[in-house]
């Protein structure tokens, strides 16, 4: 298969080779949970359990709402003790509405659908993924199935499966297709069935050579899968070859314009772990509950992949690995160039977090910024095509229509331009405060137009309440004419009956 490649892109140290070789252990059962009803883009979920209640695994904690969503799942049997407002992993821990499950010292087992997923047809399929609470594993958390309903629509051909895993330190995805390849081959049939598309393309970077030849060998086995349909490709390994727009160019040789979607090029792209959880949902009868997270970075004495419940605090993950208390410079959940620094670790687990990396002092001395020396390496390395220079310029200065203007909304974050600048000018965090203040704007701009709206509802309530009052004294005015003028009538009409009736005497009987 001809592959082709994106423009700009970096070879930052992989830093892997201290978990690459690990394979994946089970986090003992932590005393409690803590689920966030939001682990997802799009509408949080509605709580469906009050304190009190017991819980079985797999019971659904809260319910998907609107069109964008997806339900949360109790990881383990077990009580519901508090609904709190609970620190999410955000750099601000933001708080979100979260369900405390204290956790039984039993747990049940899975019990597989009764029915062959195989069986199922394309939406009942995408249905049955939605239930789960599956979402985009590779730290996008979007619902799965409302992806593949969309892809459905647009009849998409070709399935491609990212397994680039291109940021640093990170290696969960790699242990994935190496150990579980099997189960999720299966959850690649399943999707390529409920797309109706014609292949699948795994993607995988070729620096996880052992991933890529297991993936290779099972996938000429007709046994798992069709050998046509679904396929193996290497891509060399370069930042950030795991972003959507990066990964489908690569295969495809197709850019996604800016505006438009994957879909619109008859593509659609999911990550192996998101391929798993489809294979644990649907044969298994696991919704998405427990996820693999790769614990590293310097700071941690025995760095490990770990299956974890979700809803374990991030401190749990790193007692294990060795780590107590806060013996670290830096703490972050996802990798160092797309992940978001946390403030401390008592923070749960979630859906997206594919990592939990804790930086030593070394790993994270940061010169300090100088001036742009316009050497413009910045812009050679940006996939996206965008002035990363200019960009910043118009931010600094608070003029985020200009760098709208420049593109923003079309940087995805992945940090290449900082990790090259010479000036350590940290790009990237103007870019996200840019980002989030043109995001406060959009919501203000919102709320105006809602209140004009109302306003102007209120008005048009209260000319339709003056013309009601209007019109009723007008009613009440003609009502009261009408009602005088018939008593009038009435009058007259008695009168008129009460008169003595005079006979006319004639001139004879008057004797004249
Ligand atoms: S890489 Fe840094 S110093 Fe060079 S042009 Fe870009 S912002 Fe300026
Ligand atoms: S962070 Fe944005 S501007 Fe910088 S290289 Fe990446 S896409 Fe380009």
């Amino acid at each position: 298969m001809k592959l082709s490649s994106f423009r700009g892109g970096i070879h930052p140290s992989g830093r892997k080779e201290r978990t690459q070789d690990l394979a994946i252990i089970s986090l003992p059962m932590p005393a409690r949970l803590y689920v966030p009803l939001q682990q997802h883009i799009g509408e949080p979920a509605v709580a469906r359990v009050v304190a009190g209640d017991p819980v079985v695994r797999g019971q659904v904690l809260g319910g998907s709402v609107g069109r964008i969503s997806a339900p949360v799942h109790a990881p383990a049997d077990g009580t519901v003790v508090e609904i709190i407002e609970f620190a999410s992993p955000h750099p601000a821990a933001l708080p979100v509405t979260t369900a405390v499950i204290e956790v039984s010292a039993t747990q049940s087992p899975w019990v597989a659908p009764l029915e062959d997923p195989f069986s199922l047809s394309g939406a009942e399929l995408a249905h049955q993924i939605q239930q789960a609470g599956i979402v985009g594993m590779g730290g996008a958390t979007f619902p799965s199935a409302v992806k593949l309903q969309l892809a459905r629509q647009h009849r998409v051909h070709t399935l491609i499966i990212n397994g680039g895993e291109c940021e640093p330190y990170l290696t969960c995805d790699d242990r994935l297709m190496r150990e579980r390849a099997e189960q999720m081959l299966l959850g690649v049939e399943l999707m390529l069935r409920c797309l109706g598309a014609e292949q699948a393309i795994i993607v995988v970077e070729d620096n996880k050579a052992a991933a890529l030849a297991n993936l290779r060998a099972l996938c000429s086995d007709s046994h798992y899968s069709e050998p046509e349909r679904i396929k193996t490709v290497s891509v060399p390994s370069r930042y950030p070859q795991g972003s959507q727009k990066q990964m489908i160019q690569s295969v495809t040789g197709k850019e996604v314009p800016a505006g438009t979607h994957a879909t619109d090029l008859g593509v659609v792209m999911h990550n192996v772990a998101t391929a798993y959880a489809v294979y644990e949902a649907l044969v298994v009868g696991k919704p998405l509950v427990s996820r693999i997270v790769t614990v590293g970075g310097g700071a941690v004495p025995r760095p490990a992949n770990l299956e974890v419940p979700l809803g374990t605090l991030v401190a749990e993950l790193l007692r294990y690995c060795g780590l107590e208390d806060d013996n670290y410079e830096r703490l972050l959940v996802g990798g160092p160039m797309m992940g978001q620094w946390l403030p401390h670790a008592q923070l749960p687990i979630i859906k997206g977090s594919s990592g939990i990396i804790a930086l030593s002092e070394a790993e994270t001395q940061m010169d300090l910024p100088s001036p742009c020396i316009r050497c413009a390496r910045c812009v050679s390395v940006c996939p996206a095509g965008l002035l990363p220079l200019e960009m910043a310029k118009r931010i600094r200065k608070e003029d985020f229509s200009a760098a709208q203007a420049l593109g923003l909304s079309d940087c995805i974050a992945c940090g290449s331009c900082a990790y090259v600048c010479p000036s350590k000018i940290p790009l990237v965090q103007y870019f996200h405060y840019g980002k989030g203040e043109l995001q406060v704007r959009k919501q203000q701009e919102k709320k105006l137009d809602r209140t004009a709206d109302l306003a102007s509802s209120k008005a048009l309530r209260v000319e339709a309440i003056e013309r009601q009052k209007a019109e009723a004294a007008a009613l009440r005015k003609a009502q009261m004419a009408a009602k005088k003028a018939a008593e009038a009538a009435a009058q007259e009409l008695l009168l008129s009956q009460s008169k003595p009736e005079i006979t006319p005497v004639s001139s004879e009987e008057r004797g004249d």
